[in-house]
């Protein structure tokens, strides 16, 4: 059937909305996940804010099968692709709190993730199954008080005593630290070894009684600049002891198993800092049209337009370059130098919108009522998070044998 050329010249601005990579059964997903977080998890965003999020938020989660997405049948998952993750981080970001979507993703998309791939079957009965239930939530532990970027650098340590290792030594800036009942924890077997020497253990932070387990505590409660709907804590082990049968993976390979966890983390990451820059921009739309200055809406103001017209674009190409990444790594490709491009250029993107929004918004931008400023703080994280901009560019630059 022929078309009119007036049809086929006239620009859609509502095409493309739903992208290749994903089908109906994700949008579908979608629509139904988003309405749970904007019925049950944004009107609480504020309060939140002082309390840290509820664990009853991973139980209800988890109830409707948001928690196990992307994960086999056989241990309560829904067995779904990777691009369910993407979908998940995507939604989350209608709850206007980063803190609540980073705590949910280090259970989900960083600790799980780990077991399913490394796990013995025990491991993933007493871990990956309950996980996905939401009865046992998880925290991550690689960072210490005196290394960071440098994994190979931690200090704790982990030694052999019969079938048990003995670990002593300190986790800092851990989510979900306060309240987790179990950790995925990056020791040094051989302290002597590098990046040979690491391991990684499944180590319970609870006994049955829901106390700490012997030589475990929480050191402190840390304050931070935002995501404060989100706990972080420093933890200390001495000599805690654990069975050798929970070891997570191969003694000796945990630098090589947190470097993998981290391409999951990094690309989720990215796909929640493009949709919390899309809901910054939303926002930000809506008040430009709404708000008047020297007798107009200020978005009719070239200097303002402009401003949306450079975020659209930008985040445009950080969604592009996320969709485009995470399809190679879901067809099973490794690409390691462009989840770190992803990575890098998704959360600076997150950083100049949400830093243009409160300009846009003016002095009501700076004001809590309106939720820019905490995105603003909250969004800040994303460029130290899960490896630092530094990071990022050293890995990139480094793959090119330089
Ligand atoms: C709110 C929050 C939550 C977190 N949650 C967790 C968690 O759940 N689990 C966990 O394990 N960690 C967590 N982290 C830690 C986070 O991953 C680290 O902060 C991050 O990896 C950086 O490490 P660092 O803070 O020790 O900085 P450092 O490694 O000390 O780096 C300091 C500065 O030096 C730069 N730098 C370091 N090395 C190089 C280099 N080779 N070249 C150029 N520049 C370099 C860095 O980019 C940075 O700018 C969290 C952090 C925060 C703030």
């Amino acid at each position: 059937m022929a078309t009119a050329a007036s049809d086929v010249l006239k620009p859609d601005y509502g095409s493309g909305r739903r992208h290749l990579i994903f089908t109906d059964e994700h949008e579908d997903l979608r629509e139904s996940m988003k309405r749970w977080v904007l019925d049950e998890l944004a009107p609480h965003a504020e309060e939140w804010e002082e309390t840290v999020w509820p664990d009853s938020v991973l139980h209800r989660m988890a109830e409707l099968g948001y928690v196990g997405l992307c994960f086999p049948e056989e241990y309560g998952g829904q067995g779904g692709d990777y691009f369910y993750s993407l979908v998940r981080a995507e939604c989350l970001s209608y709850a206007g709190s980063g803190g609540l979507g980073m705590g949910l993703a280090v259970h989900t998309d960083m600790v799980l993730p780990p077991i399913e791939l490394l796990g013995t079957e025990e491991q993933k009965r007493r871990y990956l199954v309950p996980g996905i239930k939401g009865e046992k939530i998880a925290c991550l532990g690689i960072t210490e008080p005196g290394a960071g970027s440098d994994v190979a650098g931690i200090r704790t340590t982990a030694r052999r005593d019969g079938d048990e290792y003995v670990i002593n030594g300190s986790k800092t800036f851990i989510t979900n630290g306060a309240r987790a009942d179990f950790i995925l924890l990056v020791t040094k077997t051989d302290p002597d070894a590098g990046h040979d020497g690491v391991t990684l253990f499944l180590v319970d932070l609870k006994g049955d009684d829901g106390e700490p387990v012997p030589g475990f505590t929480v050191a402190r409660t840390l304050e931070k600049l935002g995501m404060h709907a989100s706990d972080t804590a420093e933890l200390a082990f001495e000599d805690v002891r654990v069975p050798a049968a929970n070891i997570l993976g191969e003694e000796g390979k945990g630098f090589y198993h947190i470097s993998w966890e981290l391409q999951g983390e990094r690309l989720v990451a990215a796909a929640g800092s493009v949709a919390g820059a899309e809901r910054l921009f939303e926002k930000t739309l809506e008040y430009a049209k709404g708000r008047e200055a020297f007798g107009r809406p200020i978005g009719r103001f070239q200097a303002i337009r402009h401003k949306f017209a450079e975020m659209a674009t930008k985040i445009e190409a950080a969604k592009q370059l996320t969709y485009a990444t995470a399809w190679r790594f879901n067809n099973g490709e490794y690409p390691v130098r462009e989840i770190t491009a992803t990575k890098l250029f998704t959360s600076r993107v997150a950083c100049e919108v949400a830093d243009e929004c409160i300009q846009i918004h003016g002095g009501y931008g700076y004001m809590k009522e309106y939720g820019i400023e905490r995105a603003f703080r909250d969004v800040r994280l994303n460029r130290i998070g899960a490896g630092t901009d530094e990071i990022m560019l050293e890995v990139i630059g480094r793959s090119y044998g330089l």
